[in-house]
């Protein structure tokens, strides 16, 4: 402290700590505001520049003035330390889960029963998109988020409010007017679609096995231990209900949504209460084929009663709600046949089981590949070559093998057998115990890793390098013009220049913007280099992280082990696997050219 702070009077650094604090209150404010515009209305204000300046000021703020700290700060989302195990919660209210309908008729029973249970005529019905996520229980106390909990069995569940705090759609503080002392929304933690496919394609690219639908991949991520983990997948919720809300001012369920929405709680856009089941139907068949559009997985509609004393009046049974009933769509499913198995080598060696099928319609497109995952995901089905399958297809997500009709195969069924060497190169293969589920090509040389490779190298995510495309990277890689990442970097050198122009289908002005096109990637950052590589668990996160810490490669290849593992955003599987790359006969000869 200076001797003129010291010689001022205590009033002075009193009102200096109030407008620091005032700063601060605002910080927050905007903070969440600017939250709730870009995950909850999807319409931001500012870029995500200026969003990164606020929440860096504020940060700044609290570590220099830490009585000004508090839980509920959106600096304070992700926790330090991972968890031992999950708290068990007692759901103040039951979770329940709603019954499924399949049909038109078992829409007007549930009205016929409903109406002569409260002896009415008509009931005003809400309806809702079912989303495919996670459900969870969220608990606001005086406005502050205290606790979140899974649904467990229905009575209890597991406390997994750490997790939660990371989901920047839910909101830490209520904001408005009139918030109740307690307050309970329930919802679904869902991935969006395009995220997840998004994410999906990055784990790819690290060498990562794939996650498998949206909602597993949400269920796995909420029962990690460790929030930052959590907070590094872009999880998101949305409330359709509610457990306690004390007190209680609100008759109807849409009046509940609507001030859900105005304390900053996401809710779904298109609730509107209809009159009668007539009225219902209809809108739940307009939605069969809107609920395309939505951002998140969705098989059915739920309808409710509006009015919250008819709930009361019919109250429940062991297991569902009897003022509530779920319409489930026919899935995007379809039968068809299952032509063969491809095995495709990925740019880590990897092979996968890709499924030939007879192609059919589903969704309104024509499928005739589909994603069988890995091979214990073909012994699990027990499928052969010949049987009929069913291919399910969800949002915008590769069609996927989910089932098989067994009763319908034919005498010549042949069965899928796992590969002993590489379909491509023939080299042996592994599938080692720590990744029993994954085979792989352990064949350095192998010419179709080697493609792939390449492929993801020049990448419009990785060196950006145009016109080297998969049939040019083939000509190339089979003419034995390129073997090494190198070699790119070298067919402007006359013999390999010559012999690229005698290749088919290949001019002198393709060749001439091809290696202008290898020239220009010469100036990609360091980063996108990384990326390129193909080094197991290094995506375009890890790479920005590596290039930003060590600023030229030379740094990063005499870097140690354990420097490596001492970088925020790089744990001991990626410290290891970057050393053994630059340390590695085949690493040290890319980083050589
Ligand atoms: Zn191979």
């Amino acid at each position: 402290m200076s001797g003129k702070d010291t010689s001022q009077p205590k009033i002075g650094q009193a009102e200096q700590i109030e407008q620091i604090q005032e700063r601060v209150e605002r910080l927050r404010d905007q903070i969440r505001r600017h939250d709730h515009l870009y995950y909850v209305k999807a319409l931001p204000e500012i870029s995500d520049r200026d969003y990164d300046l606020l929440l860096d000021e504020l940060r700044r703020l609290e570590q220099q003035y830490p009585q000004l700290l508090t839980p509920d700060s959106p600096t304070q989302r992700v926790g330090g330390q991972p968890l031992a195990q999950f708290r068990p919660v007692r759901h103040s209210v039951p979770m329940l889960s709603i019954d499924n309908t399949y049909n038109e008729e078992d829409l007007l029973a549930f009205d016929q029963r409903v109406r002569n249970a409260l002896g009415v005529k008509s009931v005003t019905y809400i309806l809702e998109p079912k989303v495919d996520g996670v459900a969870v229980s969220l608990r606001y106390e005086k406005g502050v988020f205290v606790q979140g909990a899974t649904r467990g069995d229905g009575e209890t569940g597991d406390d997994i409010t750490a997790n939660l705090r990371t989901i920047k759609s839910i909101p830490l503080r209520l904001h408005g007017r009139n918030v109740p002392d307690v307050l309970e929304p329930r919802g679904e933690v869902y991935w969006p679609i395009k995220d997840f496919e998004e994410y999906n394609r990055q784990r790819e690219e690290a060498g990562e096995p794939l996650f498998a639908n949206p909602r597993n991949a949400t269920a796995g991520t909420l029962k990690q231990l460790d929030p930052r983990i959590v907070a590094k997948r872009p999880l998101r919720f949305v409330a359709h209900g509610f457990g306690i809300i004390e007190p209680m001012k609100f008759k109807r369920h849409h009046e509940i949504m609507d001030a859900f929405g105005q304390w900053g709680i996401p809710t779904f856009p298109h609730i509107q209460p209809v009159e009668g089941i007539d009225k219902a139907i209809e809108i739940i068949r307009e939605w069969k084929e809107k609920r395309r559009m939505l951002d998140y997985a969705t098989d059915g509609m739920v309808i409710k009663i509006d009015r919250l004393d008819w709930r009361d009046d019919l109250g429940r049974t062991s297991r569902y709600p009897r003022w509530a009933v779920a319409y489930k769509y026919e899935p995007d499913r379809a039968f068809t046949k299952l032509v063969d198995v491809k095995v495709q080598v990925g740019k880590l060696g990897t092979l996968t089981p890709v499924a030939v099928l007879e192609p059919v319609r589903i969704a309104g497109t024509t499928v005739s590949r589909a994603s069988l995952h890995n091979f214990e995901q073909i012994e699990r089905l027990g499928v052969m070559i010949g049987d009929y399958v069913a291919v399910e297809k969800a949002g915008e997500i590769i069609p996927q093998v989910v089932a098989v009709d067994k009763d319908k195969r034919p005498r010549d069924a042949k069965p899928i057998k796992r590969p002993t060497k590489c379909p491509e190169c023939g080299g042996p293969v592994s599938s080692g115990q720590a990744e029993a589920v994954y085979i792989r090509c352990m064949n350095p040389e192998c010419p179709a890793q080697f493609k792939e490779r390449l492929r993801s190298f020049a990448g419009r995510n990785q060196m950006d390098i145009e016109g080297l495309g998969p049939a040019m990277i083939g000509q190339l890689v089979d003419n034995g013009l390129v073997k090494t990442l190198g070699d790119i970097y070298r067919l402007h050198e006359p013999d390999r220049l010559g012999r690229l122009l005698q290749l088919e289908r290949v001019g002198q002005t393709s060749v001439d913007n091809l290696l202008k096109a290898i020239d220009q990637s010469k100036a990609r950052p360091l980063s996108r280099l990384l990326a390129a590589l193909a080094i197991p668990h290094v995506g375009v996160h890890v790479a920005d992280v590596l290039a930003r810490h060590f600023g030229d490669i030379d740094r990063l290849m005499a870097a140690r082990q354990e420097d490596l593992e001492g970088i925020n955003g790089v744990g001991a599987v990626v410290a290891e696997s970057v050393y053994k790359f630059f340390h590695s006969p085949q690493g040290k000869r890319i980083i050589d050219e």
